[in-house]
Formats: C-alpha cells, sequence, structure tokens
C-alpha cells in the first residue's frame, strides 16, 4: 500500500517530531492539536530543528523550506480525511486517545491505516474501539524524533500483515530502523529501560551511592551515554512513574514496585528538567545533584 499524505495527532514534544522527520522524508503532512498554541510552537521547534539540521550540514537550506511546505496543520480532525495514515500522538491518557479516533473515524478513507505513538496503552485494547482492528497499531517513536534511529513497530492481536509491512515501508523511508514488538506492556525499550532507572532510584533510596556516583557508575562502568538518573530527568520522572505503574499493574509482578522515592520526586513536582529540578537541579549554570 502507498502512503502519500499522514495525519499527525497532537503536535507537542513527540507530535512536532514526527511531523518533521515524515515531511523531510516527502510525506505530505497534516498536523492538528487541540490547543492552537501547541501547533505554534511545534511549527516554531520544527524551523528551529531544521534550521540546525542545515547549519550542520545535513541537510540543504532548500530542504528546510520544501518540508515546511509539506506541513500543513488545522484544528479539525475532520481535515485529516485525506491521510492514507494517522499516527496519534496526543496526550498519555487513554480516554483523550479514545475520544481522539472516535471523533477522526468518520472521516477516514477505508483503507488508511491508524496508529498510535504510546508508550504503554494497550495496542489491542486502542485498536478494539475503532472500526478497523485489522489497520491498527503502535508506531513508537523514542525522544527526540529527529535524533533517534528507533521506532518500536507494535502489533495489536488483530494486525493484518499489509498494515504491518506499509508502516514497516514508512520507517525505512524515514531512514530509521524498526524493531517489532509484540503488544506487553511497555513493549520493548521501555520495559527494560525503566526497570533499570527504578532501581537506580532504589539505590540511591537505600544509600548506595548519591546521584553523582551512580550516574558515573553506569556511564563509565557499562559505558552507557547518561547516567540512569540523568537520563530520568531527561524523560520526566512523571513519565518514568506512570510507565512503571503500567508494568506493575499489567504484570501484577512486585518486581516492577515504583521506588517510593521516585513517588516522592513527582509528588513535590520535581519532574527533572522541564520543571528545572530532578534528581539534578537545572536552575543555575550547571547541573547540582539533589541527594
Ligand atoms: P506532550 O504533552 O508534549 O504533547 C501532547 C499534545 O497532545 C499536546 O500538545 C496536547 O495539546 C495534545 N492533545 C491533547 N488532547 C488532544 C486532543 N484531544 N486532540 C489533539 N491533540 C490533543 O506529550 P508527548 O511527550 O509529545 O507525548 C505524546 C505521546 O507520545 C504520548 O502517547 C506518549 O506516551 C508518547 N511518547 C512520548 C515520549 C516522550 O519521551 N515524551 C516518547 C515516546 C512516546
Amino acid at each position: 500500500m502507498e502512503i502519500g499524505t499522514v495525519g499527525v495527532v497532537g503536535a507537542g514534544q513527540m507530535g512536532n517530531g514526527i511531523a518533521h522527520v515524515l515531511a523531510l522524508a516527502g510525506y505530505d503532512v497534516i498536523l492538528t492539536d487541540v490547543s492552537p498554541a501547541a501547533i505554534e510552537r511545534a511549527l516554531a521547534t520544527i524551523g528551529r530543528n531544521l534550521e540546525r539540521q542545515v547549519a550542520r550540514g545535513r541537510i540543504a537550506a532548500a530542504d528546510r523550506e520544501a518540508t515546511l511546505g509539506r506541513i500543513r496543520t488545522t484544528a479539525a480532525l475532520a481535515d485529516l480525511s485525506p491521510s492514507d495514515l494517522v499516527i496519534e500522538a496526543a496526550t498519555e491518557r487513554e480516554e483523550v486517545k479514545n475520544a481522539i479516533f472516535a471523533g477522526l473515524l468518520p472521516h477516514l478513507a477505508p483503507h488508511t491505516i491508524l496508529t498510535s505513538n504510546t508508550s504503554s496503552i494497550s495496542i489491542t485494547r486502542l485498536a478494539s474501539r475503532t472500526d478497523r482492528p485489522g489497520r491498527f497499531m503502535g508506531f513508537h517513536f523514542m525522544n527526540p524524533v529527529p535524533v533517534m534511529q528507533l521506532v518500536e513497530l507494535i502489533r495489536g492481536i488483530a494486525t493484518d500483515d499489509a498494515t504491518f509491512a506499509a508502516c514497516h515501508g514508512v520507517v525505512e523511508r524515514l531512514g530509521k530502523t524498526a524493531a517489532s514488538a509484540e503488544d506487553y506492556p511497555a513493549f520493548i525499550v521501555n520495559r527494560i529501560l525503566m526497570p533499570m532507572i527504578n532501581e537506580a532510584v532504589y539505590a540511591l533510596y537505600e544509600g548506595v551511592g548519591n546521584v553523582r556516583s551512580i550516574d558515573t557508575s553506569l556511564r563509565l562502568g557499562a559505558n552507557h551515554p547518561m547516567g540512569p538518573l540523568e537520563l530520568a530527568d531527561f524523560i520526566g520522572l512523571d513519565t518514568c512513574l506512570a510507565i512503571m505503574n503500567v508494568l506493575h499493574e499489567g504484570f501484577a509482578d512486585t518486581k516492577y514496585r515504583p521506588c517510593p522515592l521516585l513517588v516522592k520526586y513527582v509528588e513535590a513536582g520535581w519532574l527533572g528538567r522541564k520543571t528545572e529540578r530532578g534528581f539534578y537541579d537545572y536552575r543555575g549554570e550547571s547541573p547540582v545533584p539533589t541527594r
């Protein structure tokens, strides 16, 4: 199946990156969000990130203009009707996603593939609420989208082979690499990454090490480019906690119990870089450990 036009729902952190890489690869993109301000911010971010790619010699100046020219924005879900593929990247709440799909379905062509960028919600359950479980799957980009090479492709129980093949083709045209994952809680990357981050918070909680010694240990002792606590701040501690809760509830296994110290940071509103405080304090010139 030939994909030419892609609808992107949600113009936040992920949605703007997804629109960027799709348009750069030559797809016509229709980007929507409930918040007009989010759309404005997304266009500004895409413009800036393309500019950076031009400055680094990764793309030509003409590509920047052509890419921006391929992104249309709209406030109305109905305007996504020409889409061959829709990637939903709105807020990580199941009722929000279900409402988006319900609003979209009356306007979509029968062939349109519907996907979600969800990090943790069951693809099979989301699909079951639509009229096309066979043409529904998970299309999970990593943050920041223009930089990260991986896309997890998640089949729901009903996803058909043609849908998987079409999405795989899109990932290839983006120049990224797909990893196929089954539809179990948190898929592959977060299933492995989040328990490691949670374990790092337990090590901090139990006083095995402080923030600096834990991050230094994993950077220099395991050759990770970022320490686990630094990485948690980058992802957002609320997101880390939400994913641990999905693992904990989804498997009903105490090995996934979120560390009480992680819960405490989230309760304090210390969510990492986005609130300028998490395991590090980012309000000064350079990050200072908070423990
Ligand atoms: P975000 O908060 O930056 O953006 C979400 C956007 O969705 C907001 O602009 C919001 O206005 C919009 N939105 C909310 N309700 C909507 C509606 N009804 N219709 C249209 N737009 C609506 O969140 P994000 O980090 O970009 O996450 C988006 C999705 O991507 C989530 O499902 C998340 O799990 C997933 N994801 C996030 C990351 C990450 O690192 N942040 C990584 C992979 C996947």
